[in-house]
C-alpha cells in the first residue's frame, strides 16, 4: 500500500485519538492520566484488541507497555512479527481501577464502559481494516462476540469480527503469566496453537490477494491495446 495510504490513516487515527481523549462518558475518563488510545503500523495485516490499561499504561499512554506487554512481544516474535508490525489497541481506553488498600489498583473494564468505548474501537477497525483481528482475554472477546462468550470452550475458533474481519481470541497474556506449572504449559500450547492459526490465516489471504492481482494483470496484458 502507498506512502499516501499510510499518511492518510495516521491522520485519521491521529483525528480519532483526539476525540477519544476528549470523552468523559466514564467515571475513569475523569481519574485516568492519558487516554491509551492504541499504537502500532497503520497498514498492519493483524490488530490485537486487549482489554484495557493497566498502571504503566496510563501512566505512559501507550498499551501493552508493562510485563503483560513483554509476554505479548514474545507471542508475537514466536511467528514472526515484531510489535512494530501489528496494531494494537484495548477494548476500553482510559484505565479501570479500583480503590486498593494502597491506591488505585486495575480491575476489568464493566459492560458500560466497554459500550461507551465500543465506537472508538469500531472507528479503528475501520481506518486500519487489519486481515486478521486477534481479541486477546474474556473482555475483548465479549466487546465482540456478546457477554454470553466463554473463553474457555470457545476461544480458538475463527469468528466473523467487525466488517466480517475473521477474528480469534486467545488467552490475554496477563492471564498466562498468572498461571503456574501444568496450567502454564497447557495455557501456553493452547495460545501457541491459536498464534498458529493467526499466522496461517495471514499468510492464506495475503497470498489470496497476491494471486488475484497477478490474475488481472495476466487479463490486462492480454487486452487490445486502445491508442
Ligand atoms: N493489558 C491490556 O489488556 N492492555 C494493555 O494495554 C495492557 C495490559
Amino acid at each position: 500500500m502507498s506512502m499516501e495510504e499510510r499518511a492518510r490513516r495516521e491522520r485519521s487515527l491521529q483525528q480519532a485519538a483526539a476525540r477519544a481523549s476528549a470523552c468523559r462518558a466514564c467515571a475513569i475518563g475523569a481519574q485516568r492520566r492519558n487516554n491509551v488510545y492504541g499504537e502500532g503500523d497503520p497498514l498492519a495485516d493483524l490488530m490485537l484488541v486487549g482489554e484495557g490499561p493497566g498502571e504503566t499504561e496510563d501512566r505512559l499512554g501507550r498499551p501493552f507497555v508493562g510485563r503483560a506487554g513483554e509476554l505479548l512481544e514474545k507471542m508475537l516474535g514466536a511467528i514472526g512479527l515484531a510489535r512494530e508490525d501489528v496494531y494494537i489497541a484495548n477494548t476500553v481506553k482510559c484505565r479501570p481501577t479500583l480503590q486498593g488498600e494502597r491506591g488505585l489498583k486495575n480491575r476489568a473494564p464493566n459492560p458500560s464502559e466497554m459500550a461507551n468505548c465500543r465506537p472508538f474501537l469500531d472507528e479503528q477497525i475501520e481506518i486500519i481494516r487489519p486481515r486478521v483481528l486477534l481479541a486477546l482475554g474474556a473482555p475483548a472477546a465479549k466487546s465482540f462476540l456478546g457477554p454470553a462468550y466463554a473463553i474457555t470452550k470457545q476461544r480458538g475458533r475463527w469468528e466473523r469480527g467487525p466488517l466480517d474481519i475473521p477474528l480469534l481470541v486467545t488467552f490475554h497474556p496477563a492471564y498466562v503469566l498468572r498461571q503456574t506449572g501444568g496450567e502454564l504449559t497447557a495455557v501456553k500450547r493452547l495460545v501457541w496453537d491459536d498464534l498458529k492459526a493467526v499466522r496461517s490465516r495471514i499468510d492464506e489471504l495475503r497470498a489470496s490477494v497476491s494471486a488475484g492481482t497477478a490474475r488481472q494483470v495476466e487479463l490486462f496484458e492480454g487486452a487490445p491495446v486502445v491508442e
